[in-house]
C-alpha cells in the first residue's frame, strides 16, 4: 500500500513552522510497512488543496492531510476534500453539541464560524478530538482511505494513535521492523568495503549505514507480514554482519557506548577512576550520564596543568620535563597515579592537544595519549584525531570508552 501525506498551511510554505507532522506520520507509515512516495506541502488555498488531493489520489491508496480543520476562513481542508470527491458537508449533531458545550464551559460566546467544525463530509468516520474542538475525519471508500487530521501536533498525534494507527495496521498486509547495530573503531567507508557484497545484493532485509559522531550505525530493516518472520530475516543478515565486523559492534538499537562500559564494569564488580586533561571531564561526564553509574564510577580529577599532574597523580617532575605533558610516559604515570590514589580496579588517563593552538610538528593538534591501568597492567594508546577542538575532544572520549570496553571484554 502507498500513502501520501499532504500538509496544509501557508505558514509551512513561509517557513514560519517546521513540518513535524509529516515527519511523524512518515515515521508511523514506515513502522506500518506502508510506503510513502510523496509528501506535499500546500498553502491555505481551496483550488490548490483540491489539486494536491486529486494528484495524490492518482498515485496512492491512502492520503493523510494535516491542518486546516479549524474554524477560520483559511481552514478549508474539509471543503477541498468534499468538493474533490463530490461529497456533501452535513451537520453532525454530536459534534455541534460538543462545540456549544465547549464554549459554554469556557464562558465565551460562540462565533458563527465555529459551527463550521461541526459540518462533516457525508458517510465519513469521525475521529474524536480529545485535545481540541475540531473532529478528525476518515473516509474509506472505493479502495481509497482519506484521513483528515488537525494541524496542532498535540491534537494530531493522539488522534492518530487512538483512531488511525490500528485501522491502517489492519489494512496493511506488511510491517517493517528495524534493528540498529552500533559500531565503533572502524569508519563508514571501511565498513562499506568489508560488506560490499552484502550492500550490493540487499533486497529484504535492507541495510543502510549512518555515520554518527565517532561511530557508525548500521540499520537492518525487514519487511514482512509477521513480526516473527521479520525477526528471522533480520537475524540472518545480522549474523553475517557480526561475523565480519566482530568486536567493532558494541551494541544494538538504543544502547550507548557509555552504557555498555558501565554494564561491563558493574557486571564484573569493578570500579573506575579517571584523570583527564584535554577532555576536561568529558569522559567522566559520559560515564556518569548513565543511571546507576555510582556502582562503578568512583572519582575523576581534571589535571589540566603540569603541577596538578604532579600534585594529584604523582606524575614525576622529570617525566614532564623530559617527555612533556602530552606523551606516552605522562599518560602512563597519570593512569597508574589515578588508579593508585583512588584505589579503583581501573584507572584511565587522557592527555593531548585539542587545539586549535598549541600544536607543533612533532606534536600536532589532535595528538592524544590514552592510558589504561587495569588489573596489574598498564597500556597507552597513541591516537591522532582530526577536526576541530570539539570533535577531537568528543572522539577522544569515545576512543577511551572503546579502549575500556575492549580490555574488559578480553579480561572477563
Ligand atoms: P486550528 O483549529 O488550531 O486552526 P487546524 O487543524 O486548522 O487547527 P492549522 O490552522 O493548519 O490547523 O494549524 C494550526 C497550528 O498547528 C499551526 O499554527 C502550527 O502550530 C501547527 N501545525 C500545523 N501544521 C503543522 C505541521 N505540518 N507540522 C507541525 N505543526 C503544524
Ligand atoms: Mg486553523
Amino acid at each position: 500500500m502507498k500513502c501520501e501525506i499532504i500538509a496544509v498551511g501557508t505558514e509551512l510554505l513561509l517557513g514560519c513552522i517546521l513540518n513535524t507532522n509529516a515527519q511523524y506520520l512518515s515515521e508511523k507509515m514506515a513502522e506500518l510497512g506502508i510506503d510513502v512516495h510523496f509528501q506535499t506541502v500546500v498553502g491555505d488555498n481551496l483550488e490548490r488543496v483540491k489539486g494536491a488531493l486529486k494528484a495524490g489520489l492518482q498515485r496512492a491508496d491512502i492520503i493523510i492531510t494535516s491542518g486546516g480543520l479549524g474554524p477560520t476562513d483559511d481552514d478549508l481542508t474539509k471543503e477541498a476534500v468534499s468538493e474533490a470527491l463530490g461529497l456533501k458537508l452535513l451537520p453532525h449533531e454530536p459534534s455541534l453539541t460538543k462545540l456549544k458545550e465547549f464554549f459554554k464551559k469556557i464562558n465565551r460566546p460562540m462565533d458563527e464560524c465555529n459551527l463550521k467544525q461541526g459540518y462533516l463530509p457525508e458517510d465519513c468516520i469521525i475521529l474524536n478530538n480529545n485535545n481540541g474542538t475540531a473532529p478528525g475525519v476518515m473516509l474509506d471508500k472505493d479502495n481509497k482511505i482519506i484521513v483528515l487530521l488537525p494541524g496542532p501536533p498535540k491534537e494530531l498525534i493522539p488522534m492518530f494513535e487512538d483512531s488511525v494507527y490500528e485501522y491502517l495496521r489492519k489494512k496493511s498486509n506488511s510491517l517493517l521492523k528495524s534493528r540498529t547495530l552500533r559500531i565503533v573503531g572502524i569508519g563508514e567507508s571501511n565498513i562499506q568495503g568489508i560488506l560490499k557484497d552484502v550492500f550490493d545484493s540487499q533486497t529484504n532485509p535492507t541495510i543502510a549505514p549512518y555515520a554518527k559522531s565517532g561511530e557508525v550505525h548500521l540499520r537492518i530493516t525487514a519487511k514482512s507480514s509477521s513480526l516473527e518472520e521479520a525477526d528471522r530475516l533480520i537475524e540472518g543478515l545480522e549474523k553475517t554482519v557480526r561475523e565480519r565486523l566482530e568486536g567493532n559492534i558494541y551494541g544494538t538499537d538504543y544502547e550507548t557506548l557509555e552504557g555498555v562500559v558501565n554494564k561491563l564494569l558493574t557486571e564484573g564488580g569493578l570500579t573506575i577512576s579517571c584523570a583527564e586533561s584535554c577532555t576536561g571531564g568529558l569522559l567522566s561526564q559520559r560515564l556518569t550520564s548513565v543511571p546507576g553509574a555510582s556502582k562503578c564510577f568512583m572519582n575523576s580529577i581534571i589535571t589540566y596543568s603540569n603541577e596538578s599532574k604532579e600534585e594529584f597523580l604523582g606524575v614525576k617532575h622529570s617525566t614532564l620535563e623530559k617527555h612533556g605533558a602530552v606523551s606516552e610516559e605522562t599518560a602512563l604515570e597519570m593512569a597508574e597515579g589515578i588508579r593508585r590514589v583512588s584505589g579503583t580496579d581501573v584507572g584511565i588517563s587522557i592527555t593531548g592537544i585539542a587545539g586549535p593552538d598549541g600544536g607543533t610538528e612533532e606534536k600536532p593538534v589532535g595528538l592524544v595519549y590514552i592510558g589504561i591501568s587495569c588489573m596489574g597492567a598498564t597500556e597507552v594508546h597513541k591516537c591522532l584525531f582530526t577536526g576541530g577542538r570539539d570533535k577531537i575532544r568528543y572522539n577522544t572520549s569515545t576512543k577511551a570508552l572503546d579502549i575500556i570496553r575492549r580490555i574488559l571484554l578480553k579480561k572477563m
